[in-house]
């Protein structure tokens, strides 16, 4: 029986997978391969890493850690979590039972109306970005659309209206959907209001081509401000709460309000950023090994 399997083998997995092995604890994580990390072209905020990392870059580097400490990371999805007398069942391939589970899934961003090529080409030249907090600070001064309507998209502008004063905000359908406060106020940050729906045209040249109302736009990129959904349907199969929002909900040492069900990552409300989710699966991990540690203490043989 291992001690800790790891839903997830993105940032917050694969930190808390590492951490694990060092206390001596066994481990096993599973990974489908569709960590958001994996979509980032060039991380420029991430600290330790003065000229930018690539987001499978950091990845591999993580899973070269987490294996070289004898880490059992299995490339299989989790279809089924259930409690047991003593744990969890892991149901993947093979179903593996476990004294502790660490939920570390994250989130999918919804993507706006455009093909999976185009979509795939323009994300890793950096047309399509997902994330203002993360690289906002290069489309500084650049001509810039947020993708989206009502509130949510409305918070996006305001936002990246701190890095150019050259935001157009386009409805991806056909009624803008702001307020009337709302929409006041972005006139007087001299926000353009266009309204959709979208066509994605080219994204090459350093350039990403819209088409709203048959209306032909380019930009030095566009964000998408759609929202995201979160993965935390296994959380919820063993009945663990989770916000309105659809994140799980946790304590100041990550557990759910399942025992024995830790979660980490952008799974979490929070900060949605690397440094976040490997800050929380080092406590995670700690708290795991702590509470595994109070029904069987850990000793050296
Ligand atoms: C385009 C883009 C650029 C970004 N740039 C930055 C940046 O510069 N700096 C920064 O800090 N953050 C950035 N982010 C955000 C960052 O990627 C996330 O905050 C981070 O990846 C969260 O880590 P996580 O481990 O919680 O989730 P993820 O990295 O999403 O990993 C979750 C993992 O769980 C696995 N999984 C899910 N369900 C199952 C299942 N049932 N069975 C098995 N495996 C499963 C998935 O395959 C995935 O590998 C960016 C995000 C995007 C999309």
């Amino acid at each position: 029986m291992h001690d800790c399997a790891v839903i997830g083998g993105g940032p917050a997995g694969l930190t808390a997978a590492i951490y694990l092995a060092r206390y001596h604890l066994s481990v096993a994580v599973f990974d489908d391969d569709t960590s958001r990390a994996a979509s980032i072209p060039m991380s420029h905020n991430h600290a330790g890493f003065p000229d930018g990392i690539n987001g499978r870059d950091l990845l591999n580097r993580m899973r070269t850690q987490a294996l070289r400490h004898g880490v059992d990371i299995r490339a299989e999805k989790v279809t089924e979590l259930h409690r047991t007398n003593n744990g969890f069942r892991v149901l993947s391939h093979e179903p593996l039972d476990v004294r502790s589970v660490l939920l570390a899934t994250g989130v999918v961003n919804r993507r706006p109306a455009i093909s999976a090529e185009l979509h795939d080409t323009a994300v890793s030249a950096g047309l399509v970005r997902y994330c203002p907090v993360c690289d906002g600070f290069e489309i500084t001064d650049k001509p810039i659309a947020v993708i989206g309507s009502g509130s949510r998209a409305f918070k996006e502008v305001v936002f990246l209206r701190s890095y150019t004063k050259n935001l157009t905000l386009v409805s991806d359908v056909a009624e803008h959907g702001l307020s009337a406060e709302e929409a006041a106020r972005l006139e007087e940050l001299g926000v353009a209001v266009r309204t959709g729906p979208v066509e994605f045209v080219s994204a090459d040249g350093g350039a990403i081509e819209i088409t709203a109302r048959g209306q032909r736009f380019s930009f030095a990129a566009v964000y998408p401000a759609l929202g995201s959904d979160v993965r935390s349907h296994l959380a919820e199969m063993v009945g663990a709460e989770l916000s309105d929002e659809g994140c799980v909900t946790v304590d100041a040492h990550q557990r759910t309000t399942v025992v024995g069900l830790y979660a980490a990552g952008d799974v979490v409300i929070g900060l949605d950023q690397i440094s976040n989710a490997m800050g929380q699966a080092g406590v995670a991990a700690t708290s795991i090994r702590n509470d595994l540690c109070d029904s069987m203490p850990l000793i050296r043989p």
